[in-house]
């Protein structure tokens, strides 16, 4: 691999900006970051007479994103998705992307599947959450942790078969407190979804009938996030372990975090770029069933009141919970009960959050490099060789062109093969994206071949 040095940087991490800056890459490694006075011509520095050179003509340069929430092989085969969807992921910039693991039977005799298949099919480097819904699961909690997993996954929805189809079995609070024990007990982290089942099935019930946006989202209201967070938190905090609410988008959740963190309690909020820009109406966009998920989206009210959270850094992360599926299938029988939840976002989540988020002035360039690279990165353990751009860390980095704007035209590479933002006027788009110090996507090519892609942090 060819030593490369990057000029002409605008380079933005977590700790904040260096307006002109040469990044030196030896071996996949940053080697060093020095701040020049004024742009360097493109020949002459004597310390990097070896190095291949790429002109970033002053363009932002931020880490890799490190998208910690997202499935593969939920509506279409594994392997598929991790050619298609870390394609997709390398196109948005996104250099390290989680699967949740999702096993009916033990984890532990399918590890060596899922590493081989990394080093097989993905462009992109992988690590893993793991989902707890068995007896055996918990148990396995401490071997998987010892294996380098520092994330286990509980659902307090989707119980009896709503998401069966998936392989998705939600718990109940008896469950849920020995497996906070479980994780407490070998520094783990419980990433719970937090959604009232009961309370669903009553909303749920008051929307029969009905067949159009607004109603699916009632179905699902803030109420049911509010009354799991609060029952989550305060069992985390009798088990003392540390627990990460995955996309929160009920601003209130945020409020009651707050109470816990007064109490010493360790609790990550991530969200995610949809939960800031969607609201119930889904009015910015033009066909909004396109963008239905569950937990679904919240009165614009909480979109605010997340936004002035996000800009407090009371957040830790976004993550896209990216999970690729067709339009076909997504659209269901055509009744807004059978869409299917999500979509493939990680091609537009870099942009939106520029556009949305930092050119509107509501976060800036350091914070989103820490909610989007580093603090997953941090949370899950794969610092300080992931989320950061400093000397020693994984050459793993994003040039993001500022300057163009265009319209979302659909979703590359991935196999999902529509996306809700179709047509939207966006800016900041990932123009070249390195992992381990070689160039993966340029100007939207892939050109990585599937397998580059690791495992990270798991063996
Ligand atoms: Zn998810």
């Amino acid at each position: 691999m060819p030593n490369t040095l990057i000029r002409n940087a605008r380079v933005v991490t977590a700790e904040g900006e260096v307006s002109n800056a040469n990044i030196g890459i030896r071996d996949g490694i940053i080697a060093f970051i020095e701040s020049v006075a004024k742009p360097t011509p493109t020949a002459g520095v004597d310390r990097t007479q070896n190095f291949h050179t790429i002109d970033a003509a002053g363009k932002w340069v931020i880490p890799g994103l490190v998208d910690c929430h997202t499935h593969f092989g939920a509506f279409l085969p594994f392997e598929d998705d991790l050619i298609t969807e870390t394609k997709a992921a390398a196109a948005g910039g996104v250099t390290t992307v989680f699967h949740v693991i999702l096993e009916p039977g033990p984890i532990l005799p399918r590890l060596p599947y899922y590493l081989d298949a990394v080093s097989r099919y993905a462009t992109v480097d992988i690590h893993f959450w793991a989902a707890c819904m068995t007896e055996e699961h918990l148990h396995e909690i401490p071997t998987l942790r010892s294996r380098g997993i520092r994330g286990f996954k509980f659902f307090l929805s989707y119980k009896g078969d709503e998401m069966e189809s998936v392989g998705i079995y939600g718990i109940d609070y008896a469950y849920l407190q020995r497996g906070l024990e479980q994780v407490a007990s070998c520094d783990g982290v419980a990433v719970v979804h937090v959604e009232n089942y009961e309370l669903l099935q009553l909303h749920k019930q008051r929307q029969a009938g009905k067949n159009d946006f607004l109603s699916f989202c009632r179905s699902r209201p803030p109420l049911c996030e509010e009354i799991d967070a609060y029952a989550t938190c305060r069992m985390a905090q009798e088990a003392g372990a540390e627990l990460y609410l995955v996309h929160t988008g009920t601003a209130d959740v945020i409020d009651i975090v707050g109470l816990f963190r007064d109490r010493g309690v360790k609790v990550y909020i991530e969200t995610g770029p949809r939960y800031l820009l969607i609201d119930e109406t889904g009015h910015r966009l033009a066909q909004p069933e396109l963008a239905l998920t569950t937990p679904s989206y919240k009165p614009a009210t909480h979109l605010d009141r997340l936004w002035t959270a996000v800009a407090a850094g009371a957040v830790d992360t976004m993550a896209t919970d990216s999970a690729a599926n067709t339009l076909k299938s997504k659209l269901g029988d055509g009744t807004i009960w059978s869409i299917q939840p999500s979509w493939q976002e990680m091609p537009t989540s870099l942009a939106t959050m520029i556009t949305h988020g930092v050119a509107e002035g509501r976060i800036s360039m350091p914070q989103l490099a820490a909610l989007m690279s580093t603090n997953p990165a941090r949370i899950f353990g794969l610092d300080p060789h992931k989320g950061a751009l400093a000397p020693g860390a994984d050459a793993d980095l994003v040039i993001v062109d500022t300057e163009t704007t265009h319209a979302v035209e659909r979703c590359p590479h991935s196999a999902c093969d529509y996306t809700p933002y179709a047509g939207h006027e966006l800016t900041g788009w990932p123009v070249l994206t390195m992992l381990r110090g070689k160039v993966v996507m340029e100007a939207g090519e892939i050109v990585a071949a599937p397998g580059y892609g690791r495992v990270v942090g798991v063996t």
